[in-house]
């Protein structure tokens, strides 16, 4: 469907160069992907404008790039996104919000993708490596949201202003790196969303952007 157009209308897309690697299951027809897989979104791309308009300001976005957590994770909340909506007796869209999730990140982290002015640092064919710690980022895009990873008492915070999530960012750098999250709950949250239960979260794409 749509991500098909979405990796053909791209400038350029990340998933060659992460070295992903895919599993193909004879039993299904999809395949499984046990790394994260991140693909730069077009201006012209209609999630592209979506995302732009979760911001209640829009900032100077220097790139929205979509990502594909792990098929693992990806199934887990599947499963508890069923599970609240025969619970709950609703439709899976009025179980899920999308949420802002501010993170910290190394200065020279290789997964920022783009310097301070917004010119893209990696390119297709180049080899972005994980950091090893002390990154947000990196440990966001390849473990998902942890809640041991949380300063809070094991509660993940998620914010529907990306102004709340800016006070979670990087200190003292202009811009900032902010994920979109879709969060699971039966009850609307009112402008923040705090649980402890990772599968109700899962990444859906990665901003950066100057506030
Ligand atoms: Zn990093």
């Amino acid at each position: 469907m749509a991500q098909e157009n979405h990796q053909k209308s791209s400038s350029f897309a990340f998933l060659s160069t992460f070295k992903s690697t895919f599993i193909n299951n004879p039993s299904k027809t999809s395949s499984t992907i046990t790394q994260t897989q991140l693909t730069l979104l077009n201006r012209t791309d209609p999630e592209y404008e979506m995302v732009k308009n979760l911001f209640a300001i829009t900032p100077k976005i220097h790139g929205i790039v979509k990502l594909k957590m792990q098929t693992k994770l990806e199934n887990k909340h599947e499963k508890y996104k069923k599970f609240l909506v025969n619970y709950s007796v609703r439709k899976p869209n009025t179980v899920t919000y999308k949420m802002f999730h501010g993170t910290k990140r190394w200065p020279l982290c290789d997964l920022l993708m783009f310097n301070d002015q917004g010119v893209v640092i990696k390119k297709e064919n180049e080899n972005p490596s994980y950091c090893q710690n002390h990154c947000g980022l990196c440990g966001i895009l390849q473990q998902g949201n942890r809640k041991k990873c949380s300063k809070s008492s094991k509660k993940m915070w998620f914010a529907q202003d990306a102004n709340t999530s800016l006070n979670y960012c990087e200190y003292g750098t202009k811009t900032k790196v902010m994920f979109v999250i879709d969060c699971l709950t039966k009850t609307p949250p009112l402008n923040v969303f705090i649980t402890g239960n990772e599968k109700a979260t899962l990444s859906r794409v990665k901003t950066r952007a100057e506030f």
